[in-house]
């Protein structure tokens, strides 16, 4: 996936609008949210903005009240999931690991992570 796509050809932009088929965790005006594909963790939520951001860093300068909203949405999903407890990462470019460039924080949640924390 290039980094240039824009939000015609973006696949978050596809499974927001339902083009896409995935496994809805959460909805609302502003998110969406639905697990990961490859999971890392037992439970891998995809928490994203439904307007298209290429990343966090964006959204922080653009709606810091959105991004604030992601981190809420995040910690009820780990709420319900693993005692409140979560990693929340946003890969931030491609030698970080993005790949998909749409803005997103991946919850991984729902079991003991601390054996791998960074
Ligand atoms: P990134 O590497 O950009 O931080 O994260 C992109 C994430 O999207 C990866 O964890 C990957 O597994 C997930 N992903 C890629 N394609 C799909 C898809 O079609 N459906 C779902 N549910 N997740 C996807």
């Amino acid at each position: 996936m290039s980094e240039d796509q824009g939000s015609d050809t973006c696949l978050f932009c596809k499974i927001i609008d339902g083009q896409v088929p995935s496994s809805k965790v959460f909805e609302d005006e502003a998110v969406y949210a639905f697990n990961d594909i490859e999971p890392k963790a037992k439970v891998h939520v995809l928490v994203v903005p439904k307007h298209h951001y290429r990343n966090v860093d964006e959204v922080a300068k653009a709606d810091p009240e959105l991004l604030a909203h992601m981190v809420d949405v995040s910690q009820k999903i780990a709420d319900e999931a693993y005692l409140g407890q979560f990693r929340l990462v946003f890969n931030t470019g491609e030698q970080a690991g993005q790949t998909v460039f749409h803005a997103h924080a991946h919850v991984l949640t729902g079991e003991d992570l601390s054996a791998s924390h960074t």
